[in-house]
């Protein structure tokens, strides 16, 4: 593995919330590939996953792509990127679980409890949210920063990260706020995951 991958990977480990999402994705065996890159955008960076249409180039567990031009080589730096990113990667796998058992008909109780919280968080959900805590920062900001595939990746990204630039520009409460809610449907959709026996063994 790349040196400075290695060390990314090392800080990122420190953190709790990473290590939940990380175990969360394995359990899914689908913690994406990391690549290390010189790119043209100011992107810091970003997850590409096999969409719709299965896009053979792309594995399916997906890539995270960290812009070797817009960050440092500054492990500190880069880890509030690795767990945006992968945020994005563990939302995907959330959609998966959620399309698995929301037509079953015998469903069990942490099932439920993980539609139930997956329905009031996710997607337009958090920018809802988001905008109930603080309408005009959050109607300002619906182009990209509380947008509801992006909200969930920089709550939990800002509030691991204090201090980053993306965290000094948010108003208290709406990240910490969407951060645990997400930590939440995670930990529901980690147990409906050990209920399924392939997560076994991996
Ligand atoms: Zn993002």
């Amino acid at each position: 593995m790349d040196e400075t991958i290695a060390n990314i990977l090392k800080t990122a480990s420190s953190n709790p919330d990473y290590q939940q999402i990380a175990n969360y994705l394995m359990s899914r065996r689908s913690y994406p590939e990391i690549a290390y890159m010189n790119k043209p955008s100011s992107n810091y960076g970003t997850f590409t996953s096999q969409g719709m249409f299965g896009n053979a180039n792309i594995p399916q567990r997906g890539i995270v792509s960290i812009n070797r031009n817009a960050s440092t080589v500054d492990p500190n730096l880069v880890a509030p990127t690795l767990v945006h990113e992968l945020t994005h990667a563990a939302e995907t796998q959330l959609y998966k679980q959620y399309n698995e058992i929301k037509g079953k008909s015998n469903k069990t109780d942490v099932e439920r409890q993980f539609i139930e919280n997956f329905t009031k968080i996710m997607g337009a959900k958090a920018t809802e949210q988001a905008s109930a805590i603080n309408p005009e920062f959050t109607k300002n900001n619906t182009a990209y920063r509380t947008r509801g595939d992006e909200a969930l990746a920089f709550a939990l990204a800002n509030v691991n990260y204090p201090n980053s630039p993306s965290e000094q520009n948010a108003p208290s409460h709406i990240d910490p706020t969407i951060a645990t809610q997400l930590m939440l449907l995670l930990e529901q959709a980690q147990r409906v995951q050990n209920q399924q026996p392939t997560s076994q063994g991996r």
